[in-house]
């Protein structure tokens, strides 16, 4: 790397960081023994003791730099800018996860990914916080939040039981394990072998302060053994003190001190956008369709249930004897299932749900300048861009992006009629605030612990 680029990359960055807010020590402050950075003065420059209050971790799930492009291009134009893009630190970060000997699985699923940089170590694909060979739990960053007496937030468009939700307040040795009735495939993790029981179960039993999402039918089935059973996991959640919300206008009258566990759909919460599936051959242009039928009237969006999220554990973290502070997980989970289903609109819709997240996050810590924002995504996936000419194998659609332009997605990582597949490409990982540099160049899922676990000074 020549000085000159290098130079020019420290003075914006410091930049950036003043117009954030951030305060750029004038002296250099040494590293840390566990900052990664290989480039001591950069970290110096950015202030490796920069602390932060609260951390919030946007996830896209599947949202590599084609589904980022693609949203962008549809919405915005391919010269505008997403949210997510605005982001004065951009990094990339390898997302493998490992066989059960620890060896390396070149294609990550969301639960392995999770697990990566929710504890810190890698796992295997489908395991949710235990080690791979052994099934041990392994600490996550929300565990050690809590531990250190700060409050904790978890929201999805997925179930609540799903995998990127569920590593942070479960640990289970597959992550089908969702509700009481799902236990098959965790037989060590049941309440009758001693174990914490299903992934419902162990979330509300984690007292997480705010949990928003879907996957209702899950926390309405029936628990069969220990402490609770004979109740539903939402009873037990009231029993625990939850207050239990279903639509956008309980959310809104949700009050701080006590727990929130919002439940908006009986499965995943159903996607904001519709259009016509890629087909083989291509589809007509097509413009996609902003609302979806089945998304039921008091639904609130990704975007609204961030901004209450905020507001809960910012009060909650400001109580009697509260050390101040929290740690919120958001995640856009359907930009992965609709690319599964090589729904470009479906997917786009997604992406940009999640991108109004990351405005409202941005939004919150531009008047709080001791939150560190973090935008990232746990693999890659399948849709690419292609020129319009390309005739490709697989399912592909054209679209009409709202700068009037057609553009031609392709999806090709598995044969038609079967679901599209994850991919092994490194992804995107943006950040702001204090400790932010611990993006740049080129990291590792699992490093992502260690940048939040530094940033918030979690023992
Ligand atoms: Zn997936």
């Amino acid at each position: 790397m020549g000085s000159r680029p290098y130079r020019r990359r420290l003075a914006w960055s410091a930049a950036a960081l003043l117009v954030a807010g951030v305060a750029v020590p004038a002296t250099a402050a040494a590293s840390g023994p566990d900052d990664t950075s290989d480039a001591p003065s950069l970290s110096a420059a950015h202030g490796t003791k920069q602390k932060a209050k609260n951390v919030i971790l946007l996830i896209g799930d599947g949202m590599g730099d084609s589904e980022i492009t693609l949203a962008r291009d549809y919405t915005v134009g391919a010269a505008g800018r997403l949210n997510m893009d605005k982001f004065p630190m951009t990094g990339s970060y390898t997302t493998y996860s490992v066989d059960k000997n620890g060896k390396p699985d070149y294609v990550t699923d969301s639960a392995a990914s999770g697990t990566g940089w929710a504890t810190g170590q890698k796992t295997v694909n489908g395991r949710i916080s235990k080690t791979p060979g052994t099934d041990k739990p392994m600490t996550t960053i929300l565990e050690l939040a809590q531990r250190n007496g700060l409050a904790t937030g978890s929201v999805t468009t997925a179930e609540l039981t799903d995998a990127t939700p569920a590593v942070l307040a479960s640990h289970a040795t597959d992550r089908s394990c969702a509700g009481p009735a799902d236990m098959k495939a965790c037989p060590n993790d049941t309440i009758a072998k001693g174990g914490p029981g299903s992934i419902a179960e162990q979330s509300v039993n984690h007292k997480v302060d705010v949990l928003l999402g879907g996957g209702k039918a899950r926390f309405d089935q029936k628990i069969t053994e220990g402490r609770y059973k004979g109740l539903t996991v939402t009873e037990q959640a009231q029993k625990l003190g939850y207050q239990l919300v279903t639509d956008d206008k309980a959310l809104k009258n949700a009050r701080a001190g006590k727990p929130v566990l919002g439940l908006f759909a009986p499965g995943n919460v159903p996607v904001e956008w519709t259009g016509k599936a890629a087909a083989q051959g291509g589809t007509e242009p097509q413009r996609c369709v902003t609302g979806n039928p089945e998304r039921k009237a008091g639904t609130p969006s990704l975007d609204e249930q961030t901004r209450k999220a905020l507001q809960l554990l910012e009060a909650k973290q400001s109580g009697k004897g509260k050390k101040p502070g929290f740690f919120l997980q958001v995640e856009g989970a359907s930009i992965d299932k609709r690319d599964h289903a090589a729904d470009p609109c479906g997917q786009i819709g997604e992406t940009a749900a999640l991108d109004r997240a990351v405005k409202v996050a941005r939004a919150y810590a531009a008047k709080h300048p001791d939150t560190l924002v973090v935008t990232t995504a746990d693999h890659g996936h399948t849709s690419q861009i292609v020129p319009l000419e390309a005739t490709p194998p697989g399912l592909s659609s054209t679209l009409v992006t709202n700068e009037g332009q057609q553009l031609k997605v392709n999806y090709s990582t598995n044969t038609p009629g079967q679901a599209q597949e994850h991919t092994g490409t490194q992804v995107r990982i943006a950040a702001q605030g204090p400790q932010a540099h611990r993006v740049l160049g080129v990291t590792d899922q699992t490093q992502l612990f260690g940048t939040i676990r530094t940033a918030l000074s979690l023992r």
